[in-house]
């Protein structure tokens, strides 16, 4: 199937078509990240919409510019939103009360949003801090990574009561098609994505991005788990059932139909990624923060937090693996290669 060429980028809330009744439409975002992607699906009788940007002012008067595009605020009929991150959920509450759309999310994901808007127990800092020590960070560095903390509710509103199911394996009528619900994993908990085998489109949500590598990170309050690899394994699944010409609709970045191509990509990236920290941690035990500076050139102002949750990952999946050994001690661990 040949398609159109997308443009490298759009202009705020001014949809761009890129299947028939089905138009990309991009918001701001108040990160280094500078845009979110979100998608309108025509049906007879109003709209389906994709995701939500952040809980702004800026999102909310690129919505302004959507409603026009739509026909009115009243013919969003239905929001569905891939994950719980506030880029992708952050104004489901508004738009539902504007609108008066039903909103779709998977139980898991609305039960993880539900609970981010809650999170900000008093001993957080405490928490962060004995993490961060266990990585390997100094005490100067814990400080500035504990001052500041992102809080979910900075950018997502109150979610909307009665948010209806939706799960893998669901089959939905958008327009004049047929989607089918599949799982996402390893970004989030229970991320949806909408496939439409007829005419080979994949809504991915952030599962596959065009060009920049889904974040696949482990935090504090599970500090053991390796959320890659059940990345690894979405992957490997989706390679075999994906046909070669879809097109992929993600969160960030472009459509592109180039699909298999990047999967095997992020999964070299990954394996490439792996052998780095073991070959890091081969001439001595190294902690996660000393691992850092053998894997990033780039500096790392403003995400250590981030980049630290990545490499655990990667860490955690290589001591399943048996590739590293664990050592340290309670309060700092270290990783060696045997
Ligand atoms: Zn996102």
């Amino acid at each position: 199937m040949t398609r159109p060429a997308f443009p490298e980028t759009l202009p705020l809330g001014e949809p761009h078509e890129v299947a028939e009744g089905l138009w990309w439409a991009r918001l701001a975002l108040p990160f280094q990240l500078n845009h979110v992607n979100i998608y309108l699906l025509r049906e007879d009788h109003g709209w389906t919409a994709i995701d939500t940007g952040v809980n702004n002012l800026e999102s909310r008067e690129n919505w302004q510019k959507i409603f026009a595009f739509i026909g009115g605020k009243s013919a969003l009929k239905r929001l569905i939103v891939t994950h719980h991150h506030v880029d992708h959920v952050g104004l489901a509450g508004w738009l539902a009360s504007e609108t008066g759309c039903t909103v779709l999310m998977s139980a898991g994901e609305e039960k993880t949003a539900r609970h981010a808007l809650q999170r900000d127990q008093p001993d957080r800092v405490a928490r962060m801090s004995a993490h961060l020590r266990w990585l390997g960070c100094d005490d100067e560095e814990i400080a500035a990574l504990t001052t500041g903390l992102f809080r979910a509710t900075n950018y997502m509103g109150p979610l909307p009561e009665g948010i209806g199911g939706i799960a893998p394996g669901d089959t939905l009528r958008i327009g004049n098609r047929l989607w089918h619900v599949l799982p996402g994993k390893g970004h989030s908990v229970a991320p949806v994505m909408l496939h439409c085998p007829d005419e080979s489109l994949l809504i991915a949500g952030d599962q596959i991005l065009s060009s920049i590598s889904p974040f696949i990170g482990t935090f504090g309050d599970a500090p053991l788990a390796s959320p890659l690899r059940d990345y690894l394994a979405f992957l490997d699944g989706i390679e075999k059932t994906l046909p070669a010409d879809t097109l992929v609709l993600g969160g960030h970045g472009r459509p592109f139909d180039s699909a298999l191509q990047r999967i095997a990509s992020l999964k070299t990236h990954h394996a490439e990624r792996c052998d780095k920290i073991v070959e890091a941690c081969r001439a001595r035990p190294l902690t996660v923060r000393a691992m850092m500076v053998h894997i990033f050139t780039r500096k790392l102002d403003g995400v250590m937090t981030m980049a630290l949750a990545e490499v655990l990952s990667h860490v955690n999946l290589l001591v399943d693996e048996g590739r590293l050994v664990a050592g340290g001690s309670q309060e700092v661990r270290t990783l060696s290669a045997p």
